[in-house]
């Protein structure tokens, strides 16, 4: 049987390390890092996303402001509090929950953000130095992969790995970052052929799909590593891509849903703040 990967006690431990540094730091240069959220309209998803990013932030000794702002914002608006937030010496990380209200373009507000301040990793500039392997900050779920991979042990360099998804949020990042470590990776989507043939050739499966039961035990090669970023609410229960019960008998590590990369998520933008904090005032 494989091993579970528990994001949950991974981010628990990388938190604690977290908070260490932030009390170092403030010993340092008298400062905390300080995320602003900016949310717009009153999605519970989004809502309990952000409240969920506060409480880690403040737990790990780091400040926390969230900017709630009314549905019917002005696009004009919402750029001109990131202009803000921007010149706010103050403030050290600037996260725009998504999705925004249909009126305003997304794009241009991950464009407003200053990329030095861009805790999500989502700014052009940032994808683009991530490309390039040059340093960057790189998206929080991808990022709590690769935490997640590396505290197997396993050798990444050389290995096999497929990801399933192609989203800018976590499917390409994925690949980028997994290349980056040296792995041959393959990236499947809605048109792939033959996905069962793939995954059977891959050491690592990532899956990204949002779709639960797109991997099943006979796409899985024995001593495989699933990494289950898919989140999917079947019979009002939590499940991801991946059917984990047969799979991780199967699998040499396996991420559960809940409790696996989900925490790593905002384990992973916790560290981002630390680090646009430190290339802010270092
Ligand atoms: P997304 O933007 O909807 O992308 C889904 C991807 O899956 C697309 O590239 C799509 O292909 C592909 N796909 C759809 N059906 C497929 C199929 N039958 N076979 C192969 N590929 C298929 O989703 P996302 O934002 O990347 O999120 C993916 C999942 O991860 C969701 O369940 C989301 O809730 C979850 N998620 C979790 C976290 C976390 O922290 N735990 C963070 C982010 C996302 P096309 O491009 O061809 O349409």
């Amino acid at each position: 049987m494989g091993e579970i990967i528990s994001g949950k006690k991974l981010s628990k431990e990388i938190r604690e390390q977290v908070r260490l540094e932030v009390e170092a730091l403030k010993v340092t240069y008298n400062a905390v890092p300080h995320l602003a959220v900016v949310l717009v309209g009153s999605d519970p998803a989004s809502e309990s996303y952000v409240k969920a990013k506060e409480r880690a932030c403040i737990k790990a000794g780091m400040k926390s402001t969230i900017i709630l702002k009314d549905e019917s914002l002005e696009e004009a608006e919402l750029l001109s509090i990131i202009d803000k937030l921007n010149k706010d010496e103050g403030v050290h990380g600037v996260l725009v929950q998504l999705p925004l209200p249909k009126h305003i373009d997304e794009n241009k507000v991950i464009d407003a953000i200053d990329f030095k301040k861009d805790v999500d990793g989502f700014h052009p500039l940032n994808i683009a130095y991530m490309h390039m392997g040059r340093e960057a900050i790189y998206p929080a779920t991808p990022s709590g992969i690769i935490t997640m991979l590396k505290s197997t042990g396993i050798e990444l360099k050389g290995k096999d790995a497929i990801i399933i998804g192609r989203s800018n949020i976590v499917g390409k990042p994925a690949a980028m970052l997994l290349m980056k470590e040296h792995c041959t990776v393959q990236i499947a989507h809605s048109r792939t052929l033959n996905l069962k043939e793939k995954c059977l050739q891959a050491d690592i499966i990532v899956a990204a799909v949002g779709r639960a039961n797109t991997v099943t035990e006979d796409m899985v090669k024995e001593g495989a590593v699933i990494i289950d970023v898919g989140v999917n609410r079947v019979d009002g229960k939590l499940v991801g891509d991946v059917d984990f019960d047969a799979i991780k008998e199967k699998a040499s590590f396996i991420t559960p849903v809940p409790g696996g990369v989900g925490p790593m998520t905002i384990t992973s933008l916790l560290q981002n703040t630390v680090k646009t904090f430190k290339g802010l005032v270092e």
